[in-house]
């Protein structure tokens, strides 16, 4: 769901909601979901019984139920999830990690994705025909993947691909799609030439796509984009920003035609909220300090940063740290208190002092959880994630695609 303005700017809903729940830490505990509508942000509605649960009772509920279900059920959890939920999970990882663990688990009838839709959709289109895939709450989306809607993408690409009808390149232009993005918008790239590509295996997704064509349009985050390109070897001068909102993008025939990297304008609200500051304030604090930052950082932050990686690489480098190293995190805030809780003999701590967790991975409360579990257990799958066939066919292959990569 988008606002939509004169003059064809659309802000997704999920980006204006953003920072709804940053706090400076005091009070950063679960509440009763009344409590936290009091957000503002939207939530999917769900029967007011739920409401004024307390933390502790949904505690209960859940474990009950989940000894109940046994193996019929199993609960996947993202790294970027509240510790109320993550305690849950059978099973955590980032986006990769988990789509590659959706499309091993066949034995279990139920799978609920605690994470955000495409995350869901993801685990849906590599789950077995028998599985069927729940998102706790709908609402839960992902504010980067909303920068990229389907029909911008689609309209997008054929006029890249008009204006590059006149170069004699072979396969002017490969896609590429990082996993935060719809299920469309990856049956895009199965259907031409194109890959999915994660934080983890964007370098190789990079190599895939350069045997394979001349350029690569990257949609939807133009930072993983570019510090992906400029670690490949592209230069500034050789990546565009390709923005939806303007005529061709913003971009001349002539610009178009000398790229070899066009970057989707989209970005991550949570990663780019780390700056060259908070580095400077934390290598101030503790001299010998490791930066270690996500991919989806501005390249400012990345360039100054010990070591970038995806949200397994970073739970890696703290787990394979040594006892009493310092180390200063730029990516989501329950990962990184769930590491400093951890690790208690290593200097664990967030770049920003402010406490701002995902508001869409946020969403999914503990009371949504109980939720489509109680409605299984009364014979009602509530919230299934469904991918029609066509969608199903050609995004399996650009998954299929990022799966055969080399490790
Ligand atoms: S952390 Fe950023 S990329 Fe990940 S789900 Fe949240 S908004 Fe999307």
């Amino acid at each position: 769901m988008v606002i939509k303005y004169q003059n064809k700017i659309n802000i997704p809903i999920t980006e204006l909601e953003q920072s709804a729940f940053c706090q400076d830490g005091s009070n950063f505990r679960t509440k009763t979901l009344e409590e936290e509508f009091n957000s503002g942000v939207r939530w999917q509605k769900i029967p007011t019984r739920y409401l004024k649960l307390s933390p502790d009772e949904i505690r209960e509920s859940i474990k009950k139920l989940k000894d109940a279900m046994g193996s019929k059920v199993t609960i996947l959890g993202h790294h970027y999830q509240r510790e109320d939920v993550i305690e849950f999970s059978d099973l955590q990882g980032d986006s990769f990690l988990l789509s590659k663990l959706a499309a091993e688990k066949n034995d279990s009838e139920i799978i609920i994705f605690c994470g955000v839709h495409f995350m869901a959709e993801t685990a849906e289109i590599l789950s077995a025909n028998n599985q069927k895939v729940i998102l706790p709450n709908m609402a839960a989306g992902c504010s980067m993947a909303d920068m990229a809607a389907t029909e911008d993408v689609k309209r997008s690409w054929k006029q890249i691909n008009e204006t590059l009808s006149s170069t004699n390149d072979k396969k002017p232009v490969i896609p590429v799609t990082y996993m935060n993005s719809t299920a469309s918008i990856k049956a895009l790239c199965g259907e031409n030439n194109g890959i999915v590509c994660t934080s983890s295996n964007a370098d190789k997704a990079f190599e895939w796509a350069f045997e394979r064509g001349e350029r690569i349009l990257f949609v939807p985050d133009q930072h993983l984009g570019r510090n992906t390109g400029l670690d490949y070897g592209i230069k500034e001068s050789e990546m565009v920003i390709w923005d939806p909102y303007k005529k061709n993008g913003g971009l001349s025939d002539e610009e178009l035609i000398k790229s070899k990297l066009i970057l989707w304008k989209g970005h991550c609200s949570v990663h780019t909220r780390f700056s060259v500051d908070q580095i400077n304030s934390a290598r101030k604090k503790y001299p010998d300090v490791n930066i270690l930052v996500h991919p989806e950082c501005t390249n400012e932050v990345v360039s100054k940063a010990d070591y970038v990686g995806s949200t397994e690489y970073i739970k890696n480098m703290v787990h394979n740290a040594p006892s009493g190293s310092n180390w200063a995190i730029g990516t989501e805030i329950n990962l990184v208190k769930r590491l400093a809780h951890t690790y208690t003999d290593k200097n664990v701590f967030c770049l920003d002092d402010m406490i701002c967790p995902c508001s869409t991975m946020y969403r999914v409360h503990p009371a949504y959880l109980l939720w489509v579990m109680e409605g299984l257990v009364a014979g009602y799958v509530i919230n299934q994630i469904k991918v029609d066939d066509k969608t199903q066919e050609f995004s399996k292959l650009s998954l299929q695609r990022m799966l055969d990569l080399p490790s």
